[in-house]
């Protein structure tokens, strides 16, 4: 995931945005001009001060500060863009978007704060001001978006016949501000803004409320292992990990399984207490679905109702198909006929798999079907089997720190980036370290990248990237922050932590993410880093995951956390070997996912019963019954905790058929480290933004559109018939 703030989008729009809680727009201005001056008292409202261009005072927040410096930066703002509004002088693209850009500073770095405490650093107190921040900041965002006098300059300028005159990225930069505004409701009447309006304040207060009914099941619910035979099958590390959380949360018994992704899945890959993985199963996927107080459901109609009344308001016939128009894709049906071509041979690999662990279990006696929380756990006995891997064998060879070390040597021979570690910058949590990011050839700085990698409470699960800075240069040189977060189980007083090959990908992933933000090199805030539409940002991201397995950082990275030596040969190609194994199951349990959230915005403004359309549309799909959705609606954060990947969570799937068939330029050349590929990548994708238009980019990257081919290779798939682009049509260009 990427999430970040875009300067000037309001939050339906914040394409290139996930989960992130906070996908609020921000119009500071930085001239003193307006007459506002800065509230030292409140330091959240003082510039980033210091080295590096200045860095966050993470040392100097109290949560109480957050209502006041979030109320004060917003009337500046609206001031401000009221200043750029009213300008006596004719619109030009210097006085109207460009002003606009200027302007977002002060509001940018509070919500910056805002939003690391609100996905990582979360208690009652901080979750107040979100239930009483979000519905004022959407109507904050509204209040810009429908500004008639500043729409209108927006318009005069993109229509002006000068805009010629202007570089391509000032058009481009025009093009994606005058279309935002328009899908925002810009040319709406009064009543129907009016109505936009009362909608975008609710949804924030439901998405506010979806997101921390998820988080208190999550923080709530654990799964105490109460004797040693509760602890059964489970290897070493898990036992520990399971000992800690139990101390950590002050609970007795042999150990405690945390409500978390990363607790859950080893656990049922592991356990061989088969009604213990049921009760965790139940635990995990029932969240926001447990009735009571914390129950999603109610949530979920009213949010897919004023969705769809949103889009009607806005001339779009779903929120599927507004979501679609800023997007590759392009449409519904297109993202629709990638899954469906992708879903058939996925399920019927998922029959063979059951087959085979059916298999398995019987010849061990079992006298049960495969159930949802056996997959994890006779696939591991499967691959054990079949390719002689065991992925706990595996993990005593990634440690945590060891792997980070690993991306960044890859960022430095494909990319030439070079990262030295920070200590004079202060952090939000201890666990949190630094490093700067400098050309490794030239020296020249290049930005922080911060790292916040274990769970704890009061931090939202999964893995996510976050941009605290954006790259530009309008009127000096502007180096970005970056973060990577995620939710490794911390270990014992300095223990090396041990990560699993999936969580090694994720690090990858993410890291990815960063990259991409790194290697920005634009003008304009707006267009920078991971500012692109949202079903090309994951590529970058899933790119970088062909690295991990590479010969040349599993043998100096990959290094036994014991005897320090590195992954024997014959264990790689096992993994080499296996890598086909269980995608199946991986590419239906998201797929179900992407399918669901797109069905669930096409079927409009009737009254959706979450359960029961989940229910109905799985058996319509032909879902396997021994398997889950990765995400079930009524945890589905993606999709609901903002607007961020609702109608889009296909985009990992239109986004990974890009990240393989580059990386198939790589092997098509000498390789993953081809130099000229690397170059050609990070010229032509990775620092260009959204400046230019994404399957333009591809092109001039690719020499032509992207195929799936080398995805289904991946995976293992069969290929139905010819070769086919993602796309029906290569979107042209309009900027
Ligand atoms: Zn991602």
């Amino acid at each position: 995931m990427s999430s970040g703030r875009r300067r000037f989008l309001p939050a339906l729009l914040t394409v290139s945005l996930t989960a992130s809680v906070t996908s609020i727009p921000s119009f500071a201005q930085t001239q003193p001009a307006t007459g506002f001056a800065v509230r030292v008292d409140n330091p959240l409202l003082a510039s980033w001060a210091g080295s590096y261009g200045g860095y966050p005072a993470f040392d100097k927040v109290q949560v109480s500060q957050f209502k006041p410096a979030l109320e004060a930066a917003m009337a500046q703002n609206l001031a401000e863009v009221q200043a750029i509004a009213n300008n006596k002088q004719a619109p030009n693209f210097e006085n109207t978007i460009a002003a606009m850009e200027r302007a977002g500073n002060a509001l940018d770095q509070v919500q910056t704060v805002y939003g690391i405490w609100s996905s990582t650093m979360s208690n009652p107190e901080v979750q107040a001001v979100q239930r009483e921040m979000a519905p004022r900041m959407a109507a904050f965002s509204d209040q810009i978006t429908q500004n008639e006098a500043l729409f209108k300059r927006i318009e005069a300028v993109y229509n002006s016949p000068d805009k010629k005159k202007l570089t391509p990225e000032q058009q481009r930069l025009a093009y994606v501000y005058y279309n935002n505004f328009v899908r925002s409701g810009a040319k709406l009447d009064a009543n129907a803004k009016k109505r936009l309006s009362e909608i975008n304040q609710q949804l924030a207060g439901l998405f506010t409320k979806f997101s921390q009914n998820v988080l208190a099941d999550e923080n709530d619910s654990v799964l105490v292992l109460k004797t040693a035979a509760d602890l059964g099958g489970l290897p070493q590390s898990l036992r520990d990990d399971a000992a800690n959380a139990a101390t950590s949360r002050k609970l007795s018994g042999a150990g405690v399984i945390t409500n978390t992704r990363s607790s859950i899945e080893p656990f049922l890959t592991y356990s061989d207490q088969r009604k213990l993985r049921e009760k965790a199963w139940r635990m995990f996927y029932n969240r926001g679905d447990n009735g009571g107080e914390h129950d999603n459901n109610a949530l979920i109609t009213e949010i897919l109702q004023l969705r769809a009344e949103r889009a009607k308001l806005l001339g779009y016939k779903t929120h599927a198909h507004l979501r679609l128009d800023n997007t590759m894709a392009k449409t519904p049906e297109a993202a629709m006929a990638l899954m469906e071509e992708v879903w058939v041979p996925a399920v019927a690999r998922v029959k063979q798999e059951v087959a085979d662990m059916q298999t398995l279990a019987t010849k061990e006696g079992a006298t049960f079907k495969i159930a949802p929380w056996d997959y994890r756990y006779y696939a591991e006995k499967v691959r054990k089997a079949r390719y002689d891997l065991d992925q706990n064998e595996v993990k005593e060879y990634l440690q945590l720190d060891k792997m980070r070390e690993g991306m960044f040597w890859v960022a430095g021979e494909i990319y030439g980036f070079a990262f030295t570690p920070v200590t004079d910058v202060p952090v939000y949590h201890p666990d949190v370290k630094v490093w700067e990011v400098k050309d490794k050839t030239t020296g020249k700085h290049l930005g922080l990248w911060y790292f916040d990698p274990y769970a704890r409470p009061g931090k939202r699960s999964g893995a996510w990237m976050n941009a605290y800075r954006k790259q530009e240069r309008m009127d000096s040189e502007i180096a970005t922050i970056v973060s990577n977060n995620s939710n490794f189980v911390k270990g014992k007083d300095g223990a090396p932590v041990l990560i699993s090959w999936t969580d090694a990908t994720t690090l990858f992933h993410e890291f990815g993410h960063a990259l991409h933000g790194l290697s920005s090199n634009v003008t304009y805030p707006t267009l920078s880093g991971t500012s692109v539409v949202r079903d090309y940002v994951e590529f970058p991201s899933q790119v970088m995951e062909n690295w991990l397995p590479t010969p040349q950082v599993l043998q100096r990275f990959a290094v036994h956390y014991q005897t320090g030596k590195p992954i024997p040969q014959a264990l790689v190609d096992r993994i080499e070997k296996a890598s086909t194994f269980n995608q199946g199951f991986e590419t239906t349990e998201f797929l179900a996912s992407a399918l669901i959230d797109m069905k669930l915005h096409l079927a409009g403004d009737q009254k959706i019963d979450p359960d029961k359309f989940e229910r109905e549309t799985l058996t319509q799909l032909g879902m396997p019954s021994e398997i889950v959705m990765r995400h079930r609606t009524p945890q589905f954060s993606h999709v609901f905790s903002s607007d961020g990947y609702s109608a889009g969570y296909y985009s990992y799937l239109w986004s990974v058929v890009l990240a393989s068939d580059a990386f198939s330029a790589f092997t098509e050349a000498s390789g993953p480290y081809d130099k000229a590929v690397a170059k050609r990548l990070k010229e032509k994708i990775l620092s260009v933004g959204n400046t230019v238009d994404p399957a333009d980019a591809y092109r001039s990257f690719r020499g032509r559109d992207p195929k799936i081919d080398a995805l289904m290779k991946e995976r293992g798939f069969p290929m139905k018939g010819a070769t086919k682009a993602p796309e029906k049509k290569a979107a042209s260009k309009k900027s």
